[in-house]
């Protein structure tokens, strides 16, 4: 081992070795570069102790360094096309903005009216056209937009669950993904979480006993979360909303509702509950991502009553959570998109919209291009995700292609070619689900699978 790591490069030589010479990149930035991956070198000979480890000369290490500069500087995120059948696929960046929503982030990226009324020449609210506009289309009282919903969750338990903190059921302590989960997150910025009932089953006396005063004192607002990735059944129960804002309401406190996927009912299926629905059955105030079933960029959507929202509005911590003009610009716009009579044209809502029929007809030219027989062609399940009701499906329409046995081989080359394509292996096959594709991309999802399959 110490023969090992007295054989490593020197950092010197590594930095005037000629694969790095005529490299652009600043000397500083590649010794850091280098440095780092040296340290992992000696610590993969230090774990492998005794076992031969082949050690780089100071060329040879020196090619690695720049393949890793090139890669680090290289275009990150990269465009990818989701044929999972995973319309909003958090991994995948969830929703795809629509062009109208991207050309507005374009114009918001230069110099723009962000804070100033053009008109008056007066300083202006960030949020002067999107407020209204997002009321108007979700038919709220109010709205305030944060990062994301998770921002929005944490803003209204700091805010409105003072100084009693929040009441919470146990059944609704949920983890949402990547080890999101609620009850932590509301907590974060030190909000106590009183949890009230069991795992399965929850009733009207245990939120009551939660506001009543006690030796802690009692909770300062209600927190109803939806169940948005899983479902309980068998020996359950659970305080319906409008019962449970009439309790809020009499013991004078407010009814937090976290939705997370936050449908606006238009062009999507009726069993996905509208933020409008919650503020109808008393929630106070309603969260809601920006980039689930709303089909726009990540933001939190904090839908309520005036005074609600004016409480969070004023918030210290508002402006820690405050949302950047590109997000806002692709929000405005689309929000616009949710204004008109016809279904909202962005991709999601499209997605959503297409027929077995259009879908089929479209996998019978991608399998006929690739040279598959038709019985590649094959019905599917696709599922909206995102926190939208669990076991939400959808019949879809995907081409089969076939690996002979090898299909996580075949799936990576789809992901790691020029073109990359990420597919759903079922079946030892790779699945490339139509109904997530942009149509306009069919030609280069051909182009990538043709090289793939090679
Ligand atoms: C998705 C989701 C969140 C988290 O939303 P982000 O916008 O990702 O922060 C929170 N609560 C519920 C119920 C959700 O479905």
């Amino acid at each position: 081992m110490t023969e090992a790591l007295s054989r490593l490069p020197k950092m010197d030589r590594v930095l005037d070795a000629a694969a790095l010479a005529t490299t652009p990149w600043r000397r500083e930035v590649v010794r850091r570069v280098a440095e780092g991956m040296l340290a992992a070198l000696r610590d993969a000979i230090r774990r492998g102790a005794g076992a031969p480890t082949v050690v780089p000369d100071a060329e040879q290490f020196a090619v690695q360094v720049a393949a890793r500069l090139e890669a680090l500087c290289g275009p990150h995120p990269r465009a990818v096309i989701n044929a999972t059948g995973v319309l909003l696929h958090t991994n995948l960046g969830r929703a795809p903005w629509s062009d109208a929503a991207i050309a507005a982030a374009t114009t918001a990226a230069r110099a723009c009216d962000l804070e100033v009324e053009l008109d008056s020449g007066q300083r202006g609210s960030r949020f002067a056209w999107t407020r209204p506009l997002l009321a108007a289309v979700i038919g709220a009282p109010d709205v305030h937009v944060v990062n994301n919903n998770a921002a929005g969750l944490l803003l209204a338990c700091t805010v409105l669950g003072s100084p009693g903190g929040v009441a919470l059921s146990r059944g609704q302590m949920v983890e949402i993904g990547d080890g999101f989960r609620v009850a932590t997150m509301a907590a974060a910025g030190g909000c106590r979480i009183v949890a009230v009932g069991s795992t399965n089953r929850t009733h009207a006396a245990d939120y009551e006993a939660a506001l009543a005063p006690g030796p802690d004192g009692s909770a300062s607002a209600i927190l109803w979360v939806h169940l948005s990735n899983f479902e309980q059944h068998g020996y359950v129960a659970e305080v319906a909303l409008p019962e449970l804002a009439a309790i809020a309401r009499a013991h004078g406190v407010p009814l937090v509702a976290d939705l997370g996927s936050g449908s606006l009912g238009t062009g999507l299926p009726a069993r996905e509950p509208t933020i409008a629905s919650y503020l109808e059955h008393g929630a106070d105030v309603v969260l809601a991502s920006g980039d689930k079933l709303l089909g726009g960029p990540q933001a939190g959507i904090v839908a309520g009553t005036r005074e609600v929202v004016e409480r969070m509005r004023r918030h210290p911590m508002a402006r820690a959570l405050r949302p950047d003009k590109v997000t806002l610009a692709a929000l405005h716009a689309t929000a616009a998109s949710h204004a008109g009579r016809e279904p909202p044209p962005l991709p999601l809502h499209r997605m959503v919209a297409w027929t077995l029929d259009e879908l089929r007809t479209r996998a019978a030219a991608v399998a006929d291009a690739l040279g598959l027989e038709a019985d590649a062609v094959q019905a599917c399940d696709a599922t909206i995700g995102g926190g939208s009701l669990p076991g939400d499906r959808m019949p879809s329409i995907a081409v089969r292609l076939p690996a002979g046995g090898r299909a996580s081989a075949l799936a990576r080359r789809l992901r790691t070619g020029e073109i990359a394509v990420v597919g759903r292996i079922e079946d030892e096959a790779v699945w490339l689900d139509l109904r997530t594709v942009d149509p306009r991309d069919d030609a280069r999802l051909v182009a990538a699978a043709r090289t793939a399959l090679r």
